[in-house]
């Protein structure tokens, strides 16, 4: 396996462990600084050292247990460190060392943090989708102007259309349908996608969400909906498989 892949790998994890900490404190209510106060054990308060920080490792060699107190350590961090770490090995392989496989991660890292904030709360913090945005958008300009026009244009639409339907759903429900988090989402995610892959991440997002939800709200199971997560499922769907979607779309439309 080429280097840089391992590399990526580790650089992920250490991403996922911060990851970890912003969807903690950003997630929380009222919102947390991710600089102060240090880590530690919400239980005994005891401070983490470096080696109970190391990605994974850590958490394996404690057992998933506090040093201090004993405490159980939730399996969620671990995870996030894992998966980030998969994020980055796979788009660093996929393009190779360049700035493409640097935008994929932290678009899927941010989709991560999305779906986690809002999965755990129903919060999507202005840092992910707000910071994303501005992150999507200089990614384009370092592409050149055409890449830029193609962020801006994809942000305008992506948050014009939830905001439609967010006012839609307003006067339908008679009740806030759809929160200011997704339709600052949506800004970011066209920003990274271009507006045909906003469409299609709305469309997306909508089906798998419809396809989990419905059946849970017909058994009166869940009532609000983080609409949020399967938005970032269907946003990290369009980035691998989207150009290959919209191009049989095309082809169809062509035929038909
Ligand atoms: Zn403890």
């Amino acid at each position: 396996m080429p280097l840089f892949i391992v590399v990526a790998a580790l650089f992920g994890a250490v991403i996922g462990s911060f990851l970890n900490v912003c969807i903690l404190r950003w997630g929380a209510e009222p919102k947390e600084s991710v600089v102060r106060p240090p880590s530690h054990c919400p239980k005994c308060g005891i401070g983490l050292r470096w080696y109970d920080n190391v990605p994974i490792v850590s958490w394996i060699v404690l057992r998933g247990r506090c040093r201090g107190c004993r405490a159980p350590i939730s399996i969620q961090y671990p995870l996030i460190e894992l998966l980030t770490a998969v994020i980055w090995a796979f788009t660093f392989w996929r393009y190779g060392p360049s700035l493409e496989a640097l935008r994929g991660a932290a678009f899927a890292t941010i989709l991560l943090g999305i779906a986690m904030t809002d999965a755990r709360a129903y919060i999507i913090p202005d840092e992910f989708s707000l910071g994303g945005l501005a992150l999507g958008v200089l990614f384009a300009l370092a592409a050149g102007k055409q890449a830029l026009g193609i962020a801006l244009l994809g942000a305008a639409v992506g948050f014009g259309l939830l905001w439609l339907v967010a006012i839609a759903g307003e006067w339908m429900f008679k009740q806030e349908a759809m929160g200011g988090g997704d339709v600052k989402m949506m800004a970011m995610v066209g920003a990274f996608l271009g507006w045909q892959g906003t469409l299609l991440t709305v469309f997306l997002g909508a089906l798998i969400g419809s396809l989990i939800f419905v059946p849970l709200t017909l058994m009166g199971k869940k009532k609000l909906v983080p609409f949020g997560i399967f938005l970032a499922i269907g946003a990290a769907a369009t980035y691998l498989v989207g150009p290959a979607i919209l191009a049989w779309y095309g082809a169809y439309l062509g035929t038909a």
